[in-house]
């Protein structure tokens, strides 16, 4: 390959595909999303779900199926996904997310697994296995520290180097080394100052020296900031289409000898060998897949990831015949996924109002009650009365409604809309049997958990989700989802919630390790349902705890009587430690399904996770030495049985000074000054105001402080445009993009129309120097198709000439 080639070959050929080279017989690849069903576009593409796809299987989305803390299932899920992906010619899945959940609101959570690092990155190397045993490489995503929308391009994410490996990295440790993948995907944002995808600490130390990763980096659409230090970072593909202006970049950057060659070679043999590999292993697969198989395990896994959380009088599951009134607008328009790229055009969708006849219940009738957009209906709210006085029990199907779980958009608050919980307040009162069907792919404030006798939560549970639902409430199943989250009492209960999300360049992690039920655990805020909750119509015992230098082992009995799942819980602490750390960490956990009566011996193995922490002075994992707590539980706070085992460390150098680090000590983390988090950073806290003139790298919504009218103009047109379709209930996908975009992903986002000399001068334009700016813009656009035509000519000579 001549340099021209292998320099075009590192970033893709259009939305999708990578660059073919037919006179030297590289093929091209298909990347599709997403993580929970395929969104293969055979028309026009775009990276924001909003052209039509193939018809595909929508599964659960991954914070549902993390509930049901089945590796097995994930698994099969995953090869589900594979088996998709491979009939519709996809070779790269970009998926699962496995983003932390730092703060409830992030929009996307929906597609993230957990707030755990090791229940994320168990469940993500499940898919992977699955995903992989196809054929087709999985692409873990996004990596990292990516945990909010606003800004999601513009944004550094300022965190010590104990919370980086504790927190965000180990799910991606884990999906690397124990699924093997053999891609993945770099975020947005920049990590300590270094955009994830040049980041030679997170890809070269990290990612490939430490963790052996010997695949393909890909970065986020549109996320490569600088082609020429991403490929130094060994970052192999720039996606989508930055045209030939980033191959033109690491041309040159050869040539003055900016970049090394060796670099570039690096990376294209890899591209190349996943390219061959991926095209090799594509040949002869069917076409199809079935769509009715696919289906019955969507519903599978929506069963196994429903979580009871309430079930008061034993109201359900329900008897035979009762006589039910369904209300919600749920009911009949199932929310059963997010949008944004992870976007499935379903195969089929059940809805609760239909597939209702197919149990032994007498309907009485089904009312839409409320408006999913909010505004107070009260014609509606009073036929949903009426209604529900004539029924034994009242179903009610209600939740998050569209504009809260969508990328690109951050929630403001954790509430549902407040004329559902109106009309759920008004409903008990005709009617006190009420069991509540909750869709929400993440947590939310409930205070009004006590109108509802029974409340199941069936999350985002995909397109087979109306039929599980019903079978766990009418009995055939019997719940065994389990929160892979935790449900705060409110909002300012939570860790982050002071520094969420960042309102200026800089997401300070001022929380630290302190993330989700290891913020609660440690500092006691009493939460709504705990991390690890989930009711059964069964009940179990623990007994018998024998903990060895290498495992737990008990025995688990089903003292009730029906048949059902439990997930035990192993969690670890060390009291009086020497190195601060949460009360108790989630170190592994099994789901043992049991007969009624049956006991079964359970063993939980220790991995090398079970006791290290990172130690920031020796820069390495290291064991403290000590009388480590050893807990089993059916939740973080509901611990059955518990022991002790003495465990030698590995060093005495210990990184902290107590004295400087109270409140770190304590986990009381929500106000933590600066001169704390300065200790702990080791290092000055980056400023991150903006100040001055824009530059490439800031977003387009924060040109309302530009210099330029016109500037100012457009960023006015874009909130109201932006406004208007929140206004409607539906974000606007396009519009919250080009919001949160940094003005290079023009360049990056237009198939090689706009240059970087373009959008430096657009930026020029918008700091008030109109003229200049312009005479860049007109300038950069005559040179840019010149220069495009001269690499292609290059291109296309090499091939005329080999003919
Ligand atoms: C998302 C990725 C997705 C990509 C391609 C981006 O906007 O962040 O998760 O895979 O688009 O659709």
């Amino acid at each position: 390959m001549t340099l021209e080639e292998k320099a075009a070959f590192l970033s893709g050929k259009n939305v999708w595909q990578t660059w073919d080279f037919p006179s030297l017989q590289i093929p091209s690849v298909f990347c599709s999303d997403g993580p929970h069903g395929i969104r293969k576009q055979a028309g026009a593409g775009d990276h924001l779900g909003l052209n039509a796809s193939l018809p595909a299987t929508c599964f659960p989305t991954a914070a549902t199926v993390a509930n049901s803390w089945n590796e097995e299932l994930g698994e099969e899920v995953g090869q589900a996904l594979g088996e998709e992906a491979s009939a519709q010619e996809v070779n790269v899945l970009l998926g699962p997310g496995l983003n932390m959940k730092r703060s409830p609101l992030c929009g996307r959570n929906f597609e993230y697994f957990s707030e755990d690092p090791y229940l994320a990155g168990k469940m993500a190397a499940s898919y992977i296995r699955g995903i992989q045993s196809q054929g087709v490489y999985a692409c873990p995503k996004h990596f990292a520290v990516n945990s909010q929308e606003l800004r999601r391009m513009a944004m550094n994410a300022v965190l010590d180097e104990r919370t980086l490996r504790e927190i965000y990295l180990t799910g991606f440790e884990i999906a690397v080394k124990e699924g093997n993948a053999k891609a993945i995907m770099t975020s947005y944002n920049q990590v300590n100052g270094t955009y994830a995808n040049e980041n030679q600490h997170l890809l070269q130390d990290i990612l490939r020296g430490e963790w052996g990763f010997d695949g393909i980096v890909i970065t986020d659409w549109g996320g490569s900031n600088d082609h020429v230090k991403g490929v130094e970072a060994s970052s192999n593909l720039e996606m989508p289409a930055p045209g030939l202006d980033s191959a033109r970049m690491i041309v040159n950057a050869v040539k003055e000898n900016r970049l090394s060659m060796e670099s570039v070679d690096s990376c294209v043999d890899t591209l190349l060998d996943a390219v061959l590999t991926l095209s090799e292993n594509a040949k002869g697969k069917p076409h199809v897949f079935s769509e009715t198989e696919h289906h019955d395990l969507a519903r599978k896994a929506a069963e196994e990831s429903a979580v009871l959380l309430e079930n008061r009088d034993h109201i359900l599951p329900l008897k035979s015949g009762c006589k039910v009134a369904v209300i919600g607008d749920f009911a009949v328009e199932p929310r059963y996924q997010g949008a944004g790229s992870s976007i499935v055009n379903p195969t089929f969708v059940e809805t609760i109002e239909h597939n209702i006849h197919n149990y032994d219940l007498q309907v009485v009738g089904v009312n839409r009650g409320y408006r999913r957009t909010g505004e107070a209906d009260e014609a509606m709210k009073k036929a949903a009365l009426d209604l529900a006085a004539t029924a034994d029990v009242v179903l009610y199907c209600f939740g998050l409604d569209e504009l809260s779980e969508s990328e690109g958009l951050d929630r403001i608050h954790m509430r549902i809309p407040q004329n559902q919980i109106e009309l759920l307040e008004a409903i008990v009162k005709v009617n006190e049997n009420v069991v509540g069907l909750l869709s929400a792919g993440a947590s939310i404030e409930m205070p009004w958990h006590y109108c509802c006798k029974a409340i199941l939560h069936g999350y985002l549970n995909g397109q087979a989700g109306a039929s599980a639902m019903l079978n766990i409430l009418t009995g055939k199943v019997n719940p065994s989802g389990r929160l892979s989250e935790t449900y705060p009492l409110r909002y300012e209960d939570t860790p982050a919630f002071r520094n969420f999300p960042s309102t200026e360049r800089n997401a300070e992690y001022r929380e630290s390790i302190y993330i989700g039920y290891r913020y609660y655990d440690t500092s006691k805020v009493r939460v709504q349902y705990p991390f690890g909750y989930g009711l059964s119509y069964t009940t179990f015992e623990y007994s018998d705890l024998k903990i060895n230098n290498d495992s737990v082992t008990f025995q688990l009995t089903n003292t009730g009587d029906c048949d059902g799942s439990e997930v035990a819980q192993l969690y670890v602490g060390l009291p009086n430690a020497i190195v601060f750390r949460p009360e108790k960490e989630l170190k592994g956990f099994k789901k043992v399904f049991l007969k009624a009566g049956e006991s079964k011996e359970v063993t939980i193995p220790f991995d090398d996770k079970t006791f290290r922490y990172w130690n920031v002075r020796t820069n390495q994992w290291e064991v403290e030495m000590g009388t480590y707590r050893i807990a089993i539980g059916a939740s973080v706070v509901n611990i059955k049985l518990e022991g002790e085992l003495r465990v030698e460390g590995t060093t005495n150098q210990y990184p902290y000074n107590p004295a400087k680090l109270p409140y770190y000590y304590t986990g009381i983390v929500q106000n933590i000054s600066d001169g704390e988090f300065q200790e702990l950073l080791g290092e000055p806290i980056p400023s991150g105001k903006w100040t001055g003139d824009l530059g490439v790298n800031d977003a387009i919504c924060q040109m309302y402080y530009a210099k330029s009218r016109l500037a100012r103009f457009i960023y006015n047109r874009l909130t109201s445009i932006k406004k208007k379709s929140e206004a409607k209930g539906k974000p606007d996908l396009n519009i919250l993009f080009i919001y949160n975009m940094p003005f290079r992903g023009i360049a990056k986002m237009t198939g090689g129309m706009v240059s970087m000399e373009m959008v430096e001068g657009m930026v020029t334009v918008v700091n008030g120097h109109f003229w200049k700016g312009m005479k860049q813009i007109v300038g950069g656009f005559f040179r840019n198709q010149r220069a495009n035509r001269v690499y292609e000519n290059k291109l296309t000579q090499k091939k005329i000439d080999k003919a």
